[in-house]
């Protein structure tokens, strides 16, 4: 099959979902996907259909996670888990520069930067979002990260439309979810006999020219749709983000930063697990010799007391200030900075919070009774 039309819909049986797989690792790509692992579904790289997490589910609450068993062999049957994306294109730990003393000095050098080239199998609307929002930081502003862009340039993404939600989720509140509408190669939707491909790109439309597609059944739309529906139709945790910028901004001395407080454990979780949260820490680290020395860059975290340390002191020395400024930037600031919500309502930070603070809980708990007689915050303010 060649020249497929962008926007066809095509239908990929079951068994041939091996094809994608070797398609791709036969093309250099190193197969990213969902698999089970300590107890979770994760992301790692996939060999083969044998990787994928087939005949699993998982139950999500707040501080919840556990595996189950389906009752039936569905690749892509639960949502997101503690894993995101961020992970290959924003690696929790990398050298960004070495240096070697030399019979003539030092001799710098950048870090290694060339990454294998990624194909992510499975990626979620949430997660689609995500790496949009993630993109906007390090490609579209007045800096261009290039170990972020190295991996982001030659990543592949194939999509998976959900058919069913976790209790968590609420990328419907967030406009983000839970159909796959851009920002990807191919998305599929997982039906009994197969896979409904959209192709969304040039990328993706030369790949699935190579892929043994037929083109999709009408039974095979419909039955599409109505799973993709029952995605929507789970959701139930709601978050009213109607004004919540100046929301937040206007009530920063609410009660409930202290009632909060009182609860949150600092632990870093719910930073460790966003797919958009960015913060990070450059050290020096050198050899007992000191011969040679390399800086890092590594994930760091607001809820960290060390993080807002400068001139002497942490800034934010108690957790009512430091969860203030993790809400606040992630549903207030980051409009300011980069035009968009900080978060996509994919869950994670209340699944994997130990104590189970539920951000969509703590906003409408400052809604109902906030301080609207108050006036706007300008940026600069803030
Ligand atoms: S703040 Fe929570 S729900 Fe929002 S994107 Fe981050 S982890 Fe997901
Ligand atoms: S909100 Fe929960 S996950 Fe985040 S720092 Fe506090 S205790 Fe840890």
């Amino acid at each position: 099959m060649t020249n497929l039309p962008l926007q066809t819909t095509w239908f990929l049986p079951r068994g041939e979902l091996s094809r994608l797989i070797e398609t791709l690792r036969a093309d250099g790509y190193e197969v990213v996907g969902p698999t089970v692992d300590q107890g979770a579904i994760v992301y790692s790289e996939i060999r083969s259909t044998d990787d994928l997490p087939k005949g699993w589910t998982e139950t999500q609450g707040p501080g919840q996670y556990r595996l189950e068993r389906r009752t039936d062999d569905a690749y892509f049957g639960f949502t997101v888990g503690p894993h995101s994306w961020k992970k290959y294109l924003f690696p929790p730990l990398v050298t960004v520069s070495t240096a070697e003393r030399t019979p003539d000095g030092w001799s710098i050098s950048d870090g290694k930067n060339d990454p294998p080239k990624y194909a992510f199998l499975g990626v979620r609307a949430c997660e689609l979002a995500a790496i949009a929002v993630q993109d906007r930081t390090f490609l579209h502003g007045p800096y261009v990260d290039p170990v972020y862009k190295a991996r982001r340039d030659q990543a592949f993404i194939i999509a998976v439309n959900c058919t069913q939600a976790a209790s968590t989720c609420f990328c419907t509140s967030m406009g983000t979810g839970p159909r796959c509408t851009r920002g990807f190669d191919l998305a599929l939707t997982e039906l009994p006999a197969g896979f409904l491909v959209e192709v969304g790109s040039p990328a993706g439309e030369a790949l699935a020219a190579r892929l043994p597609l037929v083109e999709a059944a009408e039974d095979h739309t419909r039955e599409a749709e109505a799973r993709r529906q029952n995605a929507v139709d789970q959701i139930q945790r709601r978050m009213d983000t109607t004004g919540i910028r100046d929301l937040l901004l206007q009530n920063l001395e609410h009660p409930r930063w202290s009632d909060v407080a009182q609860r949150c454990l600092s632990c870093t979780n719910c930073t460790m697990v966003c797919p958009t949260c960015f913060c990070h820490s450059v050290r020096d680290v050198s050899d007992l010799t000191g011969d040679q020395a390399r800086r890092e860059r590594q994930w760091d975290s607001c809820f960290n007391l060390d993080f807002s340390y400068m001139n002497g002191g942490p800034v934010r020395n108690d957790v009512r200030s430091r969860y203030r400024q993790w809400l606040t930037h992630k549903l207030a600031s980051w409009f300011d900075q980069f035009d968009v919500s900080g978060c996509v309502g994919c869950g994670r930070c209340i699944t994997w919070c130990p104590v189970g603070i539920d951000l969509t809980e703590e906003v409408a708990a400052i809604r109902s009774s906030d301080g609207l007689q108050r006036p706007p915050v300008s940026p600069a303010a803030t």
